[in-house]
């Protein structure tokens, strides 16, 4: 990972307004990053942050799957997530795959404003940091730990 990081931000409905407030109170940290996020969140962050954000299609329409694929190229170093713990989304597999892709691939990842708030405080996000990747591929048919 280099210096500039790659940071996804994500939020549900329910949940835009308090990713708003993370990101405006941190916004001079993120202004030396890359963003991304889904289309309406991107969106929102765009216009009331006045951050550049590279968007995505909105997560119900596939925008959730576009940033798992982006994580699987090795594109994406960390991922901002407030995901709504109350509401059921139609969406709710494409939540898990993403959810699933990220630890797969050893991806920071906030999903409360509690842990937002330890990892943009890291002093790993101004540095070079190298994510250890797990050897899955030579465990398939060998649980055993290598
Ligand atoms: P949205 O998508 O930013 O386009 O609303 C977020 C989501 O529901 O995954």
């Amino acid at each position: 990972m280099d210096k500039i990081k790659n940071i996804v931000l994500i939020a549900h409905d329910n949940r835009k307004k308090d990713l708003l407030e993370w990101v405006l109170y941190n916004r001079g940290t993120l202004a030396r990053h890359r963003l991304f996020g889904t289309g309406t969140t991107g969106r929102i962050i765009q216009e009331k942050a006045d951050l550049p954000v590279h968007r995505f299609i909105s997560g119900p329409l596939g925008g959730d799957q576009q940033i798992g694929a982006k994580i699987v190229a090795g594109e994406i170093d960390l991922m901002v997530f407030f995901w709504d713990p109350l509401t059921a989304q139609p969406h709710d597999p494409d939540v898990k795959a993403l959810l699933r892709i990220a630890v797969l691939y050893n991806v920071p990842m906030a999903c409360n404003r509690a842990s937002a708030d330890f990892i943009i405080s890291s002093s790993l996000l101004e540095e070079n940091y190298n994510r250890v990747m797990i050897d899955y591929e030579s465990r398939i048919g060998n649980p055993e730990p290598n």
